[in-house]
Protein backbone atom coordinates (compact mmCIF):
# COMPACT_ATOMS: atom_id res chain seq x y z
CA UNK A 1 0.00 0.00 0.00
CA UNK A 2 1.69 3.51 -1.11
CA UNK A 3 2.10 6.03 1.59
CA UNK A 4 -0.87 7.65 0.10
CA UNK A 5 -3.44 4.90 0.01
CA UNK A 6 -2.46 4.42 4.10
CA UNK A 7 -3.28 8.42 4.57
CA UNK A 8 -6.78 8.01 2.61
CA UNK A 9 -7.22 5.13 4.51
CA UNK A 10 -6.91 6.38 7.76
CA UNK A 11 -8.58 9.47 7.10
CA UNK A 12 -12.17 7.60 5.54
CA UNK A 13 -11.43 5.46 9.31
CA UNK A 14 -11.35 8.64 11.09
CA UNK A 15 -14.41 10.21 9.07
CA UNK A 16 -16.47 6.99 9.09
CA UNK A 17 -15.79 6.88 13.17
CA UNK A 18 -17.54 10.31 13.37
CA UNK A 19 -20.14 11.30 11.31
CA UNK A 20 -21.84 9.24 9.49
CA UNK A 21 -24.00 6.24 10.78
CA UNK A 22 -24.29 2.58 10.39
CA UNK A 23 -25.28 1.85 6.76
CA UNK A 24 -28.31 -0.23 6.37
CA UNK A 25 -31.83 -0.39 4.37
CA UNK A 26 -33.37 2.13 4.21
CA UNK A 27 -31.00 4.87 4.52
CA UNK A 28 -29.71 8.06 2.79
CA UNK A 29 -26.40 9.37 3.02
CA UNK A 30 -26.88 13.11 1.61
CA UNK A 31 -23.92 15.04 1.32
CA UNK A 32 -25.01 18.66 0.90
CA UNK A 33 -23.24 22.39 0.39
CA UNK A 34 -26.51 23.91 0.84
CA UNK A 35 -27.19 24.63 4.48
CA UNK A 36 -31.28 25.58 4.69
CA UNK A 37 -33.24 25.09 7.61
CA UNK A 38 -35.97 24.41 5.07
CA UNK A 39 -34.23 21.67 3.38
CA UNK A 40 -34.04 19.98 6.66
CA UNK A 41 -38.04 19.92 6.75
CA UNK A 42 -37.88 18.62 3.31
CA UNK A 43 -35.79 15.67 3.65
CA UNK A 44 -38.10 15.07 7.03
CA UNK A 45 -41.00 14.85 4.72
CA UNK A 46 -39.32 12.43 2.61
CA UNK A 47 -38.61 10.30 5.10
CA UNK A 48 -42.26 10.66 6.01
CA UNK A 49 -43.34 9.68 2.08
CA UNK A 50 -41.10 6.88 2.14
CA UNK A 51 -39.81 5.62 5.60
CA UNK A 52 -36.08 6.18 4.44
CA UNK A 53 -34.16 8.12 6.63
CA UNK A 54 -31.39 10.75 5.63
CA UNK A 55 -28.40 11.09 7.11
CA UNK A 56 -27.12 15.06 5.97
CA UNK A 57 -23.38 15.52 6.07
CA UNK A 58 -22.96 19.76 5.20
CA UNK A 59 -19.99 21.00 4.25
CA UNK A 60 -18.89 23.67 1.35
CA UNK A 61 -18.27 22.13 -1.36
CA UNK A 62 -14.72 21.56 -2.10
CA UNK A 63 -14.29 19.74 1.61
CA UNK A 64 -17.13 17.45 0.21
CA UNK A 65 -15.39 16.78 -2.83
CA UNK A 66 -11.86 15.99 -1.03
CA UNK A 67 -13.72 13.62 0.85
CA UNK A 68 -15.60 11.81 -1.11
CA UNK A 69 -12.24 11.33 -3.08
CA UNK A 70 -10.70 10.45 0.14
CA UNK A 71 -13.33 7.45 0.93
CA UNK A 72 -13.22 6.21 -2.60
CA UNK A 73 -14.91 3.18 -2.99
CA UNK A 74 -15.57 2.48 0.94
CA UNK A 75 -17.70 5.78 1.12
CA UNK A 76 -20.93 5.74 2.62
CA UNK A 77 -22.35 9.10 0.52
CA UNK A 78 -24.97 8.25 -1.81
CA UNK A 79 -26.11 12.18 -2.78
CA UNK A 80 -24.03 14.79 -3.81
CA UNK A 81 -25.44 18.29 -3.80
CA UNK A 82 -24.28 21.63 -4.41
CA UNK A 83 -24.67 24.80 -5.70
CA UNK A 84 -23.11 25.87 -8.92
CA UNK A 85 -22.45 23.59 -12.51
CA UNK A 86 -18.79 24.01 -12.21
CA UNK A 87 -18.84 22.25 -8.89
CA UNK A 88 -21.03 19.69 -9.77
CA UNK A 89 -18.62 18.92 -13.12
CA UNK A 90 -15.69 18.81 -11.39
CA UNK A 91 -16.87 16.06 -8.99
CA UNK A 92 -18.57 14.32 -12.36
CA UNK A 93 -14.44 14.79 -14.22
CA UNK A 94 -13.26 12.95 -10.88
CA UNK A 95 -15.93 10.35 -11.58
CA UNK A 96 -17.16 11.15 -8.55
CA UNK A 97 -21.18 10.25 -10.07
CA UNK A 98 -23.19 7.31 -11.64
CA UNK A 99 -25.31 7.62 -14.35
CA UNK A 100 -29.11 7.56 -13.09
CA UNK A 101 -31.96 6.96 -15.97
CA UNK A 102 -35.22 8.32 -14.67
CA UNK A 103 -38.21 8.51 -16.38
CA UNK A 104 -39.60 10.71 -13.89
CA UNK A 105 -36.50 12.98 -13.86
CA UNK A 106 -37.09 13.19 -17.80
CA UNK A 107 -39.67 14.08 -17.54
CA UNK A 108 -39.82 16.81 -15.06
CA UNK A 109 -36.64 18.56 -16.36
CA UNK A 110 -35.54 20.21 -19.42
CA UNK A 111 -32.82 19.20 -21.29
CA UNK A 112 -30.81 21.77 -19.88
CA UNK A 113 -31.27 21.37 -16.23
CA UNK A 114 -29.74 17.91 -16.34
CA UNK A 115 -26.50 16.23 -17.40
CA UNK A 116 -26.40 14.41 -20.81
CA UNK A 117 -25.37 11.39 -19.64
CA UNK A 118 -27.73 11.84 -16.31
CA UNK A 119 -24.82 12.65 -13.88
CA UNK A 120 -26.47 15.07 -12.10
CA UNK A 121 -29.80 16.96 -12.27
CA UNK A 122 -30.56 20.40 -11.52
CA UNK A 123 -33.32 21.58 -8.82
CA UNK A 124 -32.70 25.06 -8.67
CA UNK A 125 -31.96 28.14 -10.96
CA UNK A 126 -30.50 31.40 -9.95
CA UNK A 127 -29.15 33.65 -12.69
CA UNK A 128 -25.85 35.80 -12.71
CA UNK A 129 -27.24 39.88 -13.59
CA UNK A 130 -25.51 43.07 -13.69
CA UNK A 131 -26.59 45.66 -10.67
CA UNK A 132 -25.77 49.36 -10.87
CA UNK A 133 -25.96 51.81 -8.19
CA UNK A 134 -29.33 54.13 -9.54
CA UNK A 135 -27.82 57.58 -10.98
CA UNK A 136 -24.79 56.33 -12.20
CA UNK A 137 -23.95 57.07 -15.91
CA UNK A 138 -24.09 53.78 -17.45
CA UNK A 139 -25.52 54.54 -20.84
CA UNK A 140 -25.10 51.64 -23.19
CA UNK A 141 -24.28 48.64 -20.20
CA UNK A 142 -26.24 45.87 -21.96
CA UNK A 143 -24.53 42.80 -21.77
CA UNK A 144 -21.97 41.00 -20.29
CA UNK A 145 -19.46 41.66 -22.87
CA UNK A 146 -19.84 45.38 -22.49
CA UNK A 147 -18.21 45.43 -18.82
CA UNK A 148 -15.02 44.91 -20.67
CA UNK A 149 -16.08 48.53 -22.81
CA UNK A 150 -13.47 51.27 -21.61
CA UNK A 151 -16.32 53.81 -20.99
CA UNK A 152 -16.79 51.82 -18.09
CA UNK A 153 -13.43 52.27 -16.43
CA UNK A 154 -12.80 51.97 -13.12
CA UNK A 155 -16.90 51.71 -12.61
CA UNK A 156 -16.69 48.07 -11.69
CA UNK A 157 -16.93 45.27 -8.23
CA UNK A 158 -16.71 41.57 -8.84
CA UNK A 159 -15.22 39.43 -6.74
CA UNK A 160 -12.30 36.96 -7.46
CA UNK A 161 -11.12 34.53 -10.13
CA UNK A 162 -11.13 32.03 -7.59
CA UNK A 163 -15.11 32.43 -6.96
CA UNK A 164 -16.45 29.16 -8.86
CA UNK A 165 -19.54 31.72 -9.57
CA UNK A 166 -17.66 33.98 -11.89
CA UNK A 167 -15.73 30.80 -13.35
CA UNK A 168 -19.39 29.72 -14.82
CA UNK A 169 -19.98 33.24 -16.18
CA UNK A 170 -16.33 33.20 -18.03
CA UNK A 171 -17.17 29.44 -19.05
CA UNK A 172 -20.42 30.63 -20.80
CA UNK A 173 -18.58 33.11 -22.78
CA UNK A 174 -15.75 30.77 -23.92
CA UNK A 175 -19.04 28.72 -25.30
CA UNK A 176 -19.73 32.03 -26.84
CA UNK A 177 -16.77 33.14 -27.97
CA UNK A 178 -13.89 31.54 -28.10
CA UNK A 179 -11.10 31.55 -26.00
CA UNK A 180 -9.29 34.23 -27.47
CA UNK A 181 -12.03 36.73 -26.98
CA UNK A 182 -12.80 35.33 -24.19
CA UNK A 183 -9.19 36.52 -22.53
CA UNK A 184 -9.74 40.01 -24.23
CA UNK A 185 -12.75 40.30 -22.57
CA UNK A 186 -10.97 39.57 -19.30
CA UNK A 187 -8.20 42.46 -20.31
CA UNK A 188 -11.06 44.94 -20.07
CA UNK A 189 -12.90 43.86 -17.39
CA UNK A 190 -10.01 44.21 -15.48
CA UNK A 191 -9.27 47.45 -16.58
CA UNK A 192 -12.29 48.61 -15.26
CA UNK A 193 -12.36 46.92 -12.24
CA UNK A 194 -12.92 50.13 -9.19
CA UNK A 195 -11.11 47.92 -6.69
CA UNK A 196 -8.86 44.69 -6.38
CA UNK A 197 -12.05 42.05 -5.83
CA UNK A 198 -12.84 41.24 -2.42
CA UNK A 199 -15.74 40.19 -0.69
CA UNK A 200 -18.51 37.75 -1.52
CA UNK A 201 -21.38 38.95 -3.88
CA UNK A 202 -23.40 40.61 -0.93
CA UNK A 203 -20.17 42.76 -0.68
CA UNK A 204 -20.37 43.90 -4.30
CA UNK A 205 -24.06 44.80 -3.83
CA UNK A 206 -23.11 46.97 -0.85
CA UNK A 207 -19.98 48.57 -2.44
CA UNK A 208 -22.21 49.91 -5.36
CA UNK A 209 -24.87 51.23 -2.53
CA UNK A 210 -22.05 53.15 -0.74
CA UNK A 211 -20.35 54.53 -3.80
CA UNK A 212 -17.13 52.99 -4.12
CA UNK A 213 -17.86 51.82 -7.72
CA UNK A 214 -21.34 52.02 -9.93
CA UNK A 215 -21.33 48.09 -11.23
CA UNK A 216 -21.51 45.18 -9.73
CA UNK A 217 -22.03 41.87 -11.15
CA UNK A 218 -24.27 39.08 -8.14
CA UNK A 219 -26.47 36.14 -8.33
CA UNK A 220 -30.17 37.31 -8.14
CA UNK A 221 -31.10 35.96 -4.79
CA UNK A 222 -28.30 37.82 -3.00
CA UNK A 223 -30.57 41.38 -3.68
CA UNK A 224 -33.59 39.03 -3.21
CA UNK A 225 -32.16 38.02 0.40
CA UNK A 226 -31.35 42.00 0.93
CA UNK A 227 -34.46 42.72 -0.18
CA UNK A 228 -36.70 40.46 2.30
CA UNK A 229 -34.49 41.55 5.12
CA UNK A 230 -35.74 43.56 8.43
CA UNK A 231 -32.91 45.90 8.69
CA UNK A 232 -33.44 49.19 7.74
CA UNK A 233 -29.71 49.20 6.14
CA UNK A 234 -30.19 46.16 3.87
CA UNK A 235 -33.48 48.36 2.85
CA UNK A 236 -31.43 51.52 2.04
CA UNK A 237 -28.75 49.08 0.04
CA UNK A 238 -31.79 47.64 -2.38
CA UNK A 239 -33.12 51.01 -2.69
CA UNK A 240 -30.20 52.65 -4.18
CA UNK A 241 -29.37 49.50 -6.53
CA UNK A 242 -30.79 48.70 -10.31
CA UNK A 243 -31.22 45.89 -12.56
CA UNK A 244 -29.77 45.07 -15.64
CA UNK A 245 -30.73 41.61 -16.90
CA UNK A 246 -28.10 41.52 -19.66
CA UNK A 247 -27.86 40.20 -23.20
CA UNK A 248 -31.50 40.36 -23.96
CA UNK A 249 -31.11 40.80 -27.28
CA UNK A 250 -29.45 37.92 -27.95
CA UNK A 251 -28.24 34.37 -25.73
CA UNK A 252 -30.07 36.12 -22.72
CA UNK A 253 -28.86 36.06 -18.56
CA UNK A 254 -26.35 33.40 -17.57
CA UNK A 255 -28.36 30.81 -15.90
CA UNK A 256 -26.55 28.57 -13.18
CA UNK A 257 -28.24 25.73 -11.03
CA UNK A 258 -27.59 24.06 -7.74
CA UNK A 259 -28.26 20.47 -7.95
CA UNK A 260 -27.33 16.58 -7.32
CA UNK A 261 -26.50 13.23 -8.56
CA UNK A 262 -25.73 9.45 -7.53
CA UNK A 263 -22.70 8.69 -6.08
CA UNK A 264 -20.40 6.07 -8.42
CA UNK A 265 -20.16 3.93 -4.93
CA UNK A 266 -23.59 4.59 -3.12
CA UNK A 267 -24.57 2.35 -0.97
CA UNK A 268 -28.07 2.94 -1.06
CA UNK A 269 -28.35 3.32 -5.21
CA UNK A 270 -32.22 2.94 -4.88
CA UNK A 271 -32.82 5.31 -2.22
CA UNK A 272 -30.75 7.63 -3.86
CA UNK A 273 -33.02 7.95 -7.24
CA UNK A 274 -35.92 8.13 -5.27
CA UNK A 275 -34.84 11.22 -3.40
CA UNK A 276 -33.67 12.90 -6.32
CA UNK A 277 -37.49 12.04 -7.97
CA UNK A 278 -38.67 13.66 -4.75
CA UNK A 279 -36.90 16.86 -5.05
CA UNK A 280 -38.55 16.93 -8.56
CA UNK A 281 -41.80 16.76 -7.35
CA UNK A 282 -44.19 19.87 -6.44
CA UNK A 283 -43.81 20.36 -2.69
CA UNK A 284 -39.96 20.20 -2.85
CA UNK A 285 -39.44 22.44 -5.71
CA UNK A 286 -41.43 25.30 -3.85
CA UNK A 287 -39.99 24.80 -0.44
CA UNK A 288 -36.37 24.39 -1.64
CA UNK A 289 -36.39 27.33 -4.40
CA UNK A 290 -38.01 29.30 -1.83
CA UNK A 291 -35.14 28.67 0.90
CA UNK A 292 -32.96 30.89 -0.89
CA UNK A 293 -35.02 32.97 -2.96
CA UNK A 294 -34.42 30.65 -6.28
CA UNK A 295 -36.16 29.59 -9.39
CA UNK A 296 -37.50 26.42 -9.21
CA UNK A 297 -35.93 23.97 -12.29
CA UNK A 298 -39.03 22.67 -12.83
CA UNK A 299 -41.88 24.51 -14.69
CA UNK A 300 -45.03 25.94 -13.55
CA UNK A 301 -43.98 25.89 -9.42
CA UNK A 302 -44.34 29.36 -8.14
CA UNK A 303 -41.51 31.25 -6.64
CA UNK A 304 -40.92 33.66 -4.17
CA UNK A 305 -43.05 36.99 -5.48
CA UNK A 306 -39.10 39.45 -4.51
CA UNK A 307 -37.89 37.47 -7.77
CA UNK A 308 -40.96 39.12 -9.92
CA UNK A 309 -40.27 42.56 -8.02
CA UNK A 310 -36.56 42.56 -8.45
CA UNK A 311 -36.16 40.77 -12.12
CA UNK A 312 -39.54 40.03 -13.72
CA UNK A 313 -39.48 37.80 -16.83
CA UNK A 314 -36.29 37.76 -18.87
CA UNK A 315 -34.60 35.66 -21.51
CA UNK A 316 -32.36 32.90 -20.43
CA UNK A 317 -29.02 31.53 -22.15
CA UNK A 318 -30.48 27.84 -22.59
CA UNK A 319 -26.75 26.76 -23.32
CA UNK A 320 -26.86 23.01 -20.94
CA UNK A 321 -24.59 24.35 -17.63
CA UNK A 322 -22.45 20.77 -18.12
CA UNK A 323 -21.11 22.95 -20.86
CA UNK A 324 -20.01 25.65 -19.07
CA UNK A 325 -19.00 23.69 -16.30
CA UNK A 326 -16.76 21.60 -18.13
CA UNK A 327 -15.05 25.08 -19.08
CA UNK A 328 -14.33 25.75 -15.63
CA UNK A 329 -10.10 25.11 -15.97
CA UNK A 330 -9.86 26.77 -18.70
CA UNK A 331 -11.77 29.63 -17.75
CA UNK A 332 -10.03 30.20 -14.30
CA UNK A 333 -6.34 29.71 -16.65
CA UNK A 334 -7.64 32.38 -18.81
CA UNK A 335 -9.07 35.13 -16.00
CA UNK A 336 -5.26 34.16 -14.22
CA UNK A 337 -3.70 34.62 -17.20
CA UNK A 338 -5.15 37.88 -17.51
CA UNK A 339 -4.86 39.98 -14.41
CA UNK A 340 -8.26 39.03 -12.51
CA UNK A 341 -6.99 38.46 -8.98
FE1 LIG B 1 -24.16 31.86 -3.33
Amino acid sequence: MTLRALLGSALVAALASTAVPALADGELNLYTARHYDSDLALYEAFTEATGIAVNVIEDDAGALIERIKAEGQNSPGDIFMTADAGNLMSAAADGMFQPTVSAVLEARLADNLRHPDGLWFAFTKRARVILVRKGADVEGLETYEDLADPRFADMICIRSSGNIYNQSLVGSLIDAHGEDATAEWVQGLVANMARDPESNDTGQIRAVAAGECEIAVANTYYLARLARSDDPADQEVVAAIDVILPNQDDRGVHVNISGAGVLTHAPNPANAVAFLEFLAGDEAQLAFAEGNNEWPAVDGIAHATVLDDLYGEFVQDDINPAVFGANRADALRIMEANGWK
